[in-house]
């Protein structure tokens, strides 16, 4: 296993002690503040915290109430994760192309996955683990839910965009590792939570055995049914009497892989 150190160890030169309120780590004062100067998109009178409300909005109406969720996904700029040429699109619940073959999942799916990932908690939860990084958007977004986040992605061109994608919110809560997360992260264990972004044939055994009591996992895995619905999500809960298992609705994944490229 390539698994390193969290990446932004070594290059957190000064950072601020860790910012423990969601809305003072993230947003930057959004009032008035067009973003153009530094991204494309948003020059026409409209500021990306206006059009993040609206986001927000649409995600209750579609049914997420989570308050910690709503909250990450007012407070995270996804137009930051994405390439300019697409950030017009950043808020439009779609998924979009981070490069390398993966995509960003679309709004509605990762607060639906933080929603049932969260369920249980009133505040931040424990530690959490991320497999398949990709841009960095959801670990930002767990950040401000939990209390520390592993997140491993196996490509390394994605490992190096989300540190870089990272760096400007300084999350000191987030720990970047390149290497397979069908292996899970066992220095990490045991974690209150566990979360694919790419989903497999059946959920690795490490990533079970990795999960705390009292702790869930949430991955799209494959149902082995004919196209288009070939993924479910999955719940596995760990509880004193074992593990308990509840397929939820068809989803669309990039597949999980292993060894690392
Ligand atoms: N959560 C990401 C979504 C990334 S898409 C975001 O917010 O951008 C899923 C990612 O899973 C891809 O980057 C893919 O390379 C990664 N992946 C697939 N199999 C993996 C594995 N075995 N270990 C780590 N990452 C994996």
């Amino acid at each position: 296993m390539t698994l390193h150190k969290p990446a932004d160890a070594r290059v957190r030169p000064g950072f601020p002690a860790r910012l423990d309120l969601p809305r003072s780590a993230v947003a930057r004062p959004t009032v008035k503040a067009p973003l153009h100067a530094d991204r494309a998109g948003f020059g026409l009178g409209m500021d990306s915290s206006a059009v993040r409300h609206n986001m927000v909005a649409k995600l209750a109406q579609q049914g997420i109430t989570d308050p910690m969720v709503l909250q990450a996904m007012r407070d995270i700029e996804r137009h930051r994760f994405v390439d300019t040429a697409l950030v017009n699109q950043a808020y439009e619940d779609t998924s979009l192309p981070i490069g390398l073959g993966q995509t960003i999942s679309k709004p509605g799916v990762v607060s639906r996955m933080l929603e049932l990932l969260h369920q249980g908690h009133s505040g931040r939860m424990g530690r959490v683990l991320e497999i398949g990084t990709g841009c960095g958007y959801q670990a930002a977004l767990m950040s401000l839910m939990c209390s520390e986040v592993y997140s491993i992605e196996r490509l390394r061109g994605l490992h190096d965009k989300a540190r870089d994608n990272l760096r400007h919110l300084r999350l000191a809560n987030v720990h970047l590792l390149f290497g397979d997360g069908m292996l899970g992260y066992a220095r990490g264990a045991p974690y209150a939570g566990i979360i694919a972004a790419a989903g497999g044939e059946t959920v690795p055994q490490a990533w079970v055995d990795q999960l705390a009591v009292g702790g869930r996992l949430v991955a799209p895995v494959s149902t082995g049914a004919s196209s288009p619905a070939r993924q479910a999500l999955v719940v596995i809960d760990k509880t004193a009497q074992g593990i308990q298992k509840t397929v939820m609705e068809a989803v669309h994944f990039v597949p999980l892989k292993s060894g690392v490229a």
